[in-house]
């Protein structure tokens, strides 16, 4: 398993790691089975969104007997709140500091590593919660060390980077796939899944969404990601909007290379389906390569665009191509270079400087991007 760190947090997360609707229904003995389970095989990290007392309560007890709380690092969410017997979004205050405390004493721990203030997707909505009693309150938990670091669930890039533009945020939970990454930002998350907001549109990454996702690697902030398989439909010819079937690997691998993300949190509901997305971690680059299948999409317009695929790899002299593509990206609009991409540069094996255009790449990116060029701009703004 690799292990990535978490932003500007000093907690290090598997790169492959748990939603909690895979819980949902299952007693303590088969949530503490699926969890070792999990836990044996290196996954460290959880987003428990869901406010479901009972689910809660097994968790707490599958963790408390596996004695695994201290390297279990924990997501979960402030405003999703439990009432009359059902999951309810919440921005009252009192029912926040309720199911805050309750959610500590069900998962029989002083400390949340994550606390994420529950999906925000409208300005409405955002305006309540950042300039109200909600983030006062956030705030306070972390002071108190009750949360270790402030995260946000969207589905909309543009109050998520207003929300990361504001420096409180350490985490954004995210949706990323292919497919919602063609799609503009909306206030209605239900638009992500309609059929209708798929018809006659290219495969173009929605400008939005990229400026997000380079603001949170610019500011060091780590990208959680929900609706990796987009609920399944990608995995699926007929359902896809794009009519073609991606693999597991596939969908992880794309999600693992948008910048600034840290982890996928999958939904799995069984040791079969944790099987399926950890052998992400021993794959070749062929299985996990998404770059020709998006590539052949009848209506592609990412021509001359990294979209970080590495399908160029191998490069002649070793330099990972993808990732000097991403962070020459980063700072191109850019009066000066952020340390953060600095540093992330200078940590490469090799650096663009050591190209001998040779070509190898060009003739196997399938976005006939010109890498050469790309590889001088590098040197033009790193200096090697
Ligand atoms: S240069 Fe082409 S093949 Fe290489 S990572 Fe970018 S899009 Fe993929
Ligand atoms: S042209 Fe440069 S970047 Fe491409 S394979 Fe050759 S040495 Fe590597």
């Amino acid at each position: 398993m690799n292990y990535r760190k978490l932003g500007r947090t000093n907690i290090e997360v598997s790169e492959i790691a748990l939603g909690c609707e895979g819980f949902s229904g299952k007693s303590v003995e088969q949530t503490k089975e699926m969890l070792k389970y999990s836990y044996k095989n290196g996954i460290n990290f959880i987003d428990l969104y869901s406010s479901n007392p009972e689910l809660r309560s097994n968790l707490g007890i599958a963790i408390k007997e596996l004695d695994i709380r201290k390297n279990f690092i924990i997501e979960a969410h402030i405003g999703s709140t439990w009432k009359n017997g059902q999951y309810e979004r919440s921005r009252n205050l009192e029912a926040n500091k309720i199911a805050f405390e309750d959610l500590l004493v069900r998962l029989q721990t002083d400390y949340i590593d994550v606390g994420m203030i529950h999906y925000i997707d409208s300005q409405d909505d955002y305006e309540r919660v950042f300039n109200g009693e909600i983030i006062e309150y956030v705030k306070e938990l972390k002071a108190e060390g009750k949360i270790k670091a402030i995260g946000l669930s969207s589905h909309n890039p543009l109050i998520a980077k207003q929300a990361v533009k504001t420096g409180l945020i350490d985490v954004v939970l995210f949706s990323i796939n292919p497919c919602y990454d063609i799609q503009p930002a909306s206030e209605d998350c239900n638009d992500l899944w309609d059929e209708g907001k798929y018809k006659n549109v290219e495969f173009r990454i929605d400008k939005d969404r990229e400026e997000f996702y380079e603001l949170c690697e610019k500011e060091n902030v780590g990208i959680t990601v929900m609706k990796c398989y987009g609920g399944g439909d990608l995995l699926d010819k007929e359902l896809s909007p794009f009519k073609v079937a991606l693999t597991t690997n596939q969908c992880i691998h794309y999600c693992l290379t948008r910048p600034g993300v840290v982890s996928v949190m999958l939904g799995v509901k069984t040791n079969e389906e944790i099987d399926e997305a950890i052998q992400y971690e021993t794959a070749n680059m062929k299985e996990n390569d998404y770059g020709e299948i998006l590539s052949k999409l009848p209506k592609n317009n990412m021509k001359g665009k990294c979209v970080y695929c590495g399908h160029c790899a191998p490069c002649t002299v070793g330099i990972d191509i993808a990732s000097v593509n991403k962070y020459t990206a980063l700072v191109k609009a850019e009066k000066e270079v952020p340390e953060t991409v600095r540093e992330h540069y200078k940590v490469l094996k090799h650096h663009a400087g050591e190209c001998i255009k040779c070509g190898r790449c060009e003739k196997n990116c399938p976005f006939s991007v010109n890498i050469i060029q790309k590889m001088e701009e590098a040197v033009e703004i790193f200096g090697y």
